[in-house]
């Protein structure tokens, strides 16, 4: 409880256009800059390493509040918390290619079982900071069941719609959670324009990803907290299941936090964005060399979190793609599922198909070369793996029959 009982000094000094590089006022309610573009939120990093150490970090409770100094919410009473973990490193020892480490970064053990907790756990309390009381979102699962849950206990009224192909658990769970949720017969992208309609007549506050400025930094904490469990010398290569790109977005930005501060030095990891070849417009635009991504037509995959036609902040997953020398990739629904079951068969690690979509891209590029086998590889299993339909399971034991121990 410590993290949430001090107040810390805070040293958000303003916001900035993803694009135009605008300011923007800090503590003021914000939405899209004014040609459309992500805002980014913007520190006194210097301030903040003047205020705190590594060690002083260090000797902290070990949840995303250690990073206090980092985050944006001023007031220590307007946290809204689930008790945010930091989520653990797990080896997969046995299939790891050669003397570098294969490490499964396990995001399924926050609060609602995904990682969109980090992000919207930052943006309620914000929400709550800055006098909201209506949140509205588009989901395709995963995000809702995070607004639904955070916002519930900060007493805040949530709508959500959910494309008809949302996952039953995520349906379900949004509204066990307090929200008033909808199924569309229409894409995510439909669901987006009912928020734009409705959020003009019902004064809801729009938390689509990327178009409120607080989720990229709850998302960010992926990055302090790599680089904490690192010891400060982050790994190789990190590869990163690439929908609405916040998270890769995030860690990037807390690399390049750190890095101005003298914490981390040297090479930074090479981020790789992962998709499924069934959606994948970011790996088609970083193969040829655009800016911006086209919409994937006709988006489908088995990994429902990755299932993102169109990004808005598409150039600036890019922009991280290329800065940091990484790449992007897809890898086939077949592929997703079968490292599924070698990773949980060989050792014990249940991850989402999206978790999955990394280990399958892991492998793909080893045999591509894009990835060395003496490489030190992250990869990020952002939800558990229970939320998701399993393969059947019908063995049997009629006990009205003699048992048969000869065919155990
Ligand atoms: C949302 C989600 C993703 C994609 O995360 P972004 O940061 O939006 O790209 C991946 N996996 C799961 C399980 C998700 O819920």
């Amino acid at each position: 409880m410590q993290n949430l009982t001090t107040d810390r000094p805070t040293f958000v000094t303003h916001l900035e256009c993803g694009k135009t590089g605008t300011h923007y006022a800090a503590d003021q309610l914000h939405g899209l800059s004014e040609v459309g573009s992500p805002l980014i939120v913007r520190y006194d990093l210097q301030g903040i390493a003047k205020a705190v150490s590594k060690d002083e970090l260090q000797s902290r409770p070990a949840d995303l509040w250690r990073y206090r100094e980092f985050l944006p919410v001023r007031r220590t009473s307007n946290i809204v918390s689930l008790g945010e973990i930091m989520t653990p490193l797990i080896e997969l020892a046995s299939l790891q290619a050669g003397q570098g480490r294969l490490i499964v970064k396990d995001e399924g053990r926050l609060p609602t079982g995904s990682f969109k907790a980090r992000g919207l756990c930052m943006a309620v309390s914000m929400a709550k900071e800055l006098g909201v009381t209506k949140l509205a979102m588009p989901t395709n699962g995963n995000a809702g069941a995070a607004m639904a849950a955070y916002a519930s206990r900060a007493g805040m009224e949530t709508f959500i719609f959910c494309p008809d192909d949302t996952p039953e658990i995520n349906v379900r769970e949004i509204a066990a959670q307090g929200a008033k949720v909808w199924r569309v017969n229409g894409l995510i992208n439909d669901c987006g324009k009912l928020v734009g309609e409705g959020k003009e007549i019902h004064k809801w506050f729009d938390c689509s990803t990327l178009k409120e400025p607080y989720r990229i930094e709850g998302k960010k904490t992926m990055g302090l907290e790599l680089a904490d469990q690192f010891d400060w010398d982050l790994p190789d290569v990190i590869f990163y299941p690439t929908g609405g790109g916040t998270g890769l977005i995030g860690m990037w930005k807390a690399f390049q936090e750190l890095k101005a501060i003298g914490w981390v030095k040297g090479r930074l990891p090479r981020m790789v964005a992962v998709q499924a070849t069934g959606c994948a417009p970011i790996v088609k635009a970083y193969d040829n060399q655009q800016q911006h991504a086209e919409l994937w037509p006709n988006a489908h995959t088995v990994a429902a979190g990755i299932r993102v036609p169109a990004a808005i902040g598409d150039f600036l997953i890019l922009d991280a793609v290329r800065e940091s020398d990484g790449f992007a990739t897809a890898v086939t629904d077949e592929a997703i599922l079968s490292a599924r079951d070698e990773a949980s068969r060989k050792e014990g690690m249940l991850m989402c198909p999206e978790g999955a979509a990394t280990l399958a891209a892991y492998q793909q590029e080893l045999e591509s070369g894009r990835v060395s086998a003496d490489e030190t590889c992250v990869l990020f299993n952002c939800a558990t793996g229970l939320k998701y339909p399993l393969p059947a399971m019908d063995e049997r034991i009629d006990l009205s029959e003699p048992v048969d121990f000869a065919s155990f």
